[in-house]
């Protein structure tokens, strides 16, 4: 019996204590709307994230504006350079050197697809002037099978009568040596036709190999790519905001402004342009109509 009542004690300071800390934070955490939450970003932002800390500033602001703006004269956040109620760090790890790996791959796709272009241009006129002397050659190997097969009537003919009288021997001669520059002639262009063909075939190879590479980062892009707000986290019982990611000054503010909307107990809203909607896709940086009203619930309760 004696060793019940030290432990029953205990317990009972126990249970006043969790009590008081949760009655504490219970009246500690700010009313929503009635007085502005207080925002302060970390000192030291890593260098890695390429942005200096006073252009956080300010797309920090942009963000806490823009939630300020919904309601006139309510000022739901306010920026403060030390000790906010809420306070937000910059923290570069896995998911920011993805963004800049894929942001250098998006680089290269683009010049890759302007190399594409520029190939498919000359591999079209190419193939036409090959198809144009394709035609040509067919004309005249046509042509120059008429004229030995002429001449070889001329030749035979003689031949028949016993042979050709001294001029009109050399006049064959001379339309012999005439039809051996006409097949010289001939060759060569065949020859070249064929190089053509082989530009033709490396063009279509580049071409083909360059395609099989934009694929390729394509294929990494959209395997690796942050599509959710996962760029930020907003912890409500630290209340902190960190943030991992972000690829340009308008997603940084549109992930700031998402994580300050979870602060500002405003859950996950529809619509791709909505700030908080899960996605961070958008190009606009604007609260949409589901926004507005989810902030005007919280501020109205
Ligand atoms: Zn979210």
């Amino acid at each position: 019996m004696q060793t019940v009542y030290p432990i029953l004690q205990r317990l009972t300071i126990v249970l006043t204590l969790s009590l008081i800390a949760v009655s504490f934070l219970f009246f500690s955490s700010p009313k929503a709307c009635s007085e502005p939450i207080t925002v302060s970003l970390s000192p030291t932002i890593d260098s890695r994230f390429n942005m200096a800390r006073s252009t956080i500033v300010t797309n920090l602001q942009d963000a806490i504006q823009l939630w300020n703006d919904v309601l006139p004269e309510t000022e739901l956040l306010r920026f403060v350079e030390t000790d906010g109620d809420v306070a937000i760090s910059f923290v570069y790890d896995e998911r920011q050197r993805t963004t800049i790996q894929n942001e250098r791959l998006k680089r290269q796709i683009a010049e890759q697809k302007n190399q594409l272009t520029t190939l498919k241009t000359s591999l079209s006129t190419t193939q036409e002037t090959y198809e144009a002397r394709s035609q040509e050659i067919q004309t005249k190997t046509s042509v120059y099978l008429k004229h030995v097969d002429e001449y070889k009537e001329k030749v035979d003919a003689w031949n028949e009568k016993g042979g050709a009288p001294a001029p009109i021997y050399e006049e064959l001669k001379r339309e012999q040596l005439a039809l051996e520059v006409e097949r010289l002639n001939l060759n060569n262009d065949i020859a070249n036709l064929n190089k053509l063909a082989d530009t033709i075939k490396n063009t279509s190879g580049k071409h083909n190999t360059i395609v099989e590479e934009v694929n390729q980062k394509v294929e990494t892009i959209n395997e690796t790519a942050l599509r959710e707000f996962e760029e930020g986290i907003y912890d409500p019982n630290t209340k902190t905001i960190v943030i991992y990611e972000f690829e340009s000054p308008l997603s940084l503010k549109r992930v700031l402004a998402h994580e300050l909307g979870h602060a500002l107990s405003v859950g996950h809203v529809e619509g791709k342009d909505s700030i908080m909607y899960p996605y961070n896709d958008s190009k606009t940086f604007e609260l949409s109509e589901s926004d507005t009203k989810a902030i005007k619930t919280i501020c109205e309760k």
